[in-house]
């Protein structure tokens, strides 16, 4: 298990006293992940470039939480002489619709070959719970899945998007976003406490409406300039 980090962005008060005895938290605390950050925290950030930070940052995290996976040794012939080597595999990515979309070409580029599902989740707003309106995800049985979603807030989109994927049999799954609450990764460690989570910050708290404070405004929103 890895013990949470202290990361940029991380407000002074530590505010992931009492969830890091089960979930594995990791903050990347790379100065250019904090520098990233600070720019899509920006108010003044437009989507162009909003959308350029978002993917540079994902590519920072995503480095992070393919960290431990398995390897699979292979040789390979250099122009030289023939090498030992090793592979990447079996990667799957699963986007949460629609914020989700924005880190998914980080791990497309790293990884071309990478299996992609999507999973659309809206809020019942008679039980406030999740509810999946789409999934289509490929055969994770035996992979590792990386879930993208930016913002971990209340945890519920995160939480069943999880346990959709896990109803696939994945060799392992890590939950990637960009800023996460407290309130969400409470939520991850209570229903997934064997998920990871790796994040560029760990901010304060929810306001009123869901929102992440400080955070950085609504994530799908400033991605394509809706409001
Ligand atoms: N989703 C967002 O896009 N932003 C938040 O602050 C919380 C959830």
């Amino acid at each position: 298990m890895v013990a949470a980090r202290p990361g940029p962005g991380n407000p002074p008060s530590d505010p992931r006293d009492g969830y890091d005895a089960r979930v594995s938290v990791t903050v990347v605390d790379h100065p250019l992940a904090g520098h990233l950050l600070t720019q899509l925290r920006d108010e003044r950030t437009e989507p162009p470039v909003f959308r350029t930070l978002a993917k540079r940052l994902a590519f920072a995290i995503t480095l992070e939480a393919i960290r431990d996976l398995p390897t699979t040794a292979t040789r390979v012939q250099t122009p030289l002489e023939e090498t030992d080597g090793h592979v990447v595999g079996d990667l799957v990515a699963v986007p949460i619709l629609r914020a989700g979309l924005g880190m998914l070409e980080a791990v497309t580029d790293l990884f071309p070959e990478v299996a992609v599902g999507y999973i659309g989740l809206e809020r019942d707003e008679a039980s406030l719970e999740p509810q999946s309106y789409y999934r289509k995800l490929p055969d994770v049985r035996g992979c590792h899945v990386l879930v993208l979603d930016p913002m971990l807030a209340t945890g519920g989109s995160g939480s069943a998007a999880t346990a959709a994927v896990k109803e696939g049999g994945p060799a392992s799954i890590g939950f990637v976003c960009v800023v996460a609450a407290p309130e969400g990764i409470r939520k991850m460690e209570a229903d997934h406490p064997d998920v990871p989570i790796f994040t560029a910050a760990i901010d304060r708290q929810l306001n009123e409406r869901g929102y992440i404070i400080p955070g950085l405004g609504d994530f799908g929103d400033r991605l394509f300039g809706t409001e």
